[in-house]
């Protein structure tokens, strides 16, 4: 071969890669604004810091009304009834972030979903959102994965005052908003390959999974659907390990919805779910979004968040109790300690500044 002609075939070959990998681009990223190599994760965007709260992030821009939930769907739904011979069950990730900390974007658990195409939902706070707004906005474009909401900075509902629950559940929404707002408006998105045309959240999971009965009506009345799930997986606890959270899922029905951590705080969750998820498709099983399975079926409905059994989440109560609900701080070392199990939450916060230089800010009754 000429020099001529081996440099000619090496074009052709460069072209030929290059169209291939815009193709794979493309369909990675709903929307093709995003390459393989920017969708895949980066070194350390897994941990967790501190951060002072700056209540100037927080958005003013309203989001859209919409109807309140209607009879048939008020109250925490647990799992899904599904009609013979549907075999679903759903992922589902809850994306948790303080008002004292950026928390992170455990990127193996992403990859793991897209790479095995398995469809998922994630919970986001909407603090979470505006720190990771690039990464919020692949996951809206990709028709694989539904984002709802999960409160402003995670605050404790059963423990919030009603006008404090609506206006967090207004921040989560306004973050949410804007982010789908910025994307549609991105040239490169494609209009029709992702949910973001559903331009707002449909779901809501509590923080710590806590509610009462003013929390689900506010909750309810935003138009959103409380979800909460049958299985838990204990994630967020460090000690809980590989293998057990991935069986956990043994216990998993048709309709069933399952709880996990991708902001850092599921210590063991990505090495877990590729075991979960073949141990799923090997008993028949396939993967639904949380809005997909409801879609499909009857939800089972409770008027509860699991307040009164073991495994119920009566302890973050101590953990985060009233005088700590403004969140403006993690909680302290013996509060942890007397919780009955302690799962992490605030505790495994990596101080990457001196705590003089990076006082907690009060954040109090000065927010309209
Ligand atoms: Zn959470």
């Amino acid at each position: 071969m000429t020099r001529l002609a081996h440099l000619i075939a090496l074009c052709i070959a460069a072209a030929v890669a290059c169209s291939l990998e815009a193709r794979a681009q493309g369909h990675a990223s709903g929307g093709a604004c995003w390459s393989a190599a920017e969708l895949a994760g980066k070194p350390g965007e897994k941990s967790i810091h501190r951060e002072t709260y700056d209540p100037t992030i927080e958005p003013r821009d309203l989001a859209e009304p919409l109807a309140p939930v209607a009879p048939a769907l008020r109250g925490s739904i647990r799992s899904v009834k599904l009609p013979p011979g549907e075999k679903l069950v759903a992922l589902t990730f809850d994306l948790c972030e303080n008002a004292w900390e950026v928390s992170g974007y455990d990127a193996s658990i992403f990859d793991t979903l897209r790479k095995s195409g398995v469809k998922a939902t994630f919970f986001a706070s909407g603090k979470w959102l505006m720190d990771h707004s690039e990464r919020a906005q692949q996951l809206m474009a990709d028709p694989l994965f539904e984002v709802g909401a999960h409160s402003w900075t995670h605050r404790n509902f059963r423990l919030l005052p009603p006008d404090e629950m609506r206006r967090d559940l207004s921040l989560n929404l306004n973050a949410d908003g804007r982010l789908r707002r910025e994307l549609s408006g991105r040239s490169c998105y494609r209009p029709g390959t992702g949910p973001v045309e559903a331009s707002r959240p449909l779901v809501f999971r509590f923080p710590f999974g806590t509610c009462n009965t003013e929390a689900l009506d506010a909750v309810n009345d935003a138009g959103l659907l409380a979800i909460q799930w049958d299985i838990p997986t204990g994630d967020p606890a460090p000690a809980q390990t590989a293998d057990a959270i991935a069986k956990s899922a043994a216990t998993a029905k048709p309709g069933s919805i399952i709880v996990m951590h991708a902001n850092g705080r599921g210590h063991h969750t990505a090495e877990a779910l590729p075991h979960m998820i073949d141990e799923l498709r090997k008993r028949g099983f396939g993967f639904a979004t949380v809005s997909e399975l409801i879609a499909k079926g009857t939800p089972v409905i409770k008027d509860t968040c699991y307040e009164l059994k073991p495994g119920d989440n009566v302890k973050y109560d101590k953990l985060f109790p009233l005088d700590r609900a403004n969140n403006a701080a993690p909680p302290p070392a013996a509060a942890a300690k007397h919780a009955p199990a302690p799962t992490g939450w605030g505790a495994d916060v990596k101080n990457t500044a001196p705590a003089a230089t990076h006082p907690a800010a009060p954040i109090t009754a000065d927010r309209p």
